[in-house]
């Protein structure tokens, strides 16, 4: 890659970010394609965020993902939300457009990729959902749009728990979601009906995180997908496919949520395969796992 005075710039803002896959999966597309853009990780501290996008303006990025803690807060700083983004009022895809930012939000469309690439269909299906944060707004949402029969929100916060539902029966009233605060106890009777159980928490990235939920009381159809990404294979992973269950990691919404926001920035086909396999190389240590 040889940068020069018409490399254009985008990147990825968040805090921390030393624990991006991204660059790499980008860098490595770019490389493929031989187009001149690099994608770099920026460091912004709390408090510096709307410095932050201003600066990036004023230094003519082309565009940026947005990761924890900011997918909320830098909506209120880009100048026009764009499709997803302005329902669940969430960024993770900043695009230049002349002067102006326009905020995206590609985590739910990322991960109902994620699925299809499995053969998983969605319509109709009952979705037990554990965490309510941005993640799991986006996915909620796309999941809802789909058609499914019913959703289950868990959440440790009821306040978030509870926010989230009401805002996705805004956009689909009548719609059969249901919120639950996360106790093991209320795991028995719902996972009998559960069709998909996805984790959208970060229990998993750390060794010795806990399972959520008595695993015995998971029926054998239910698929279980889980968005943490680092470790690959998270302990409800692995637990999920010692008893034969699908799995889902979260390296598909991973890969998909930057692929689309690759096609936004540069409006090129990203090389999907050349991507994955950059991403699979940073994230599986243990390949014999797979
Ligand atoms: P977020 O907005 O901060 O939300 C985190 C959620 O997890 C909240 O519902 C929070 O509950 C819950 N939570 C946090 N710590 C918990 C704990 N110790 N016990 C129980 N619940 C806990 O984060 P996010 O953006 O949704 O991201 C969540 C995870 O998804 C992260 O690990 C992130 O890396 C991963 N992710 C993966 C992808 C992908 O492409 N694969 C994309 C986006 C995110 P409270 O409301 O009670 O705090």
């Amino acid at each position: 890659m040889q940068i020069n005075g018409e490399t254009k710039i985008v990147g990825v803002i968040g805090f921390p970010i030393e624990h991006t896959a991204s660059p790499l999966m980008h860098n490595a597309a770019f490389q493929h394609l031989g187009l001149n853009y690099i994608y770099l990780p920026f460091l912004v501290k709390p408090g510096e965020l709307k410095k932050a996008v201003e600066g990036l303006k004023a230094l003519n990025v082309k565009g940026f993902n947005v990761t924890i803690p900011y997918k909320n807060e830098v909506a209120n700083y880009v100048d026009e939300l764009k499709g997803e983004a302005s329902f669940i009022h969430s960024v993770n895809t900043v695009v230049r457009e002349g002067d102006r930012f326009i905020g995206y939000s590609t985590d739910g469309e990322g991960f109902m990729k994620s699925l299809e690439e499995e053969g998983i269909k969605i319509k109709g299906k009952s979705v037990l959902i554990i965490g309510a944060g941005g993640a799991s707004t986006a996915i909620s949402f796309s999941l809802l749009k789909e058609g499914i029969s019913s959703l289950y929100i868990i959440n440790r916060g009821k306040e978030r728990g509870e926010k989230l539902r009401n805002l996705l029966l805004k956009i689909y009233p009548n719609s059969p979601i249901h919120f639950f605060p996360l106790e093991r106890k209320v795991f028995p009777s719902l996972l009998p009906e559960v069709d998909i159980l996805i984790n959208s928490t970060p229990i998993g990235m750390r060794e010795g995180d806990p399972l959520l939920f008595n695993p015995d009381f998971l029926p054998s159809h239910t698929v279980i997908c889980d968005i943490v990404y680092k470790p690959l294979y998270t302990p409800l992973i692995e637990e999920a496919k010692k008893r034969g269950n699908k799995v889902v990691t979260g390296l598909g919404m991973l890969l998909h949520q930057g692929a689309i926001a690759f096609r936004l920035w540069t409006g090129v086909e990203p090389p999907l395969e050349v991507m994955k396999e950059a991403l699979y190389k940073a994230l599986s240590s243990a390949k014999n796992k797979d």
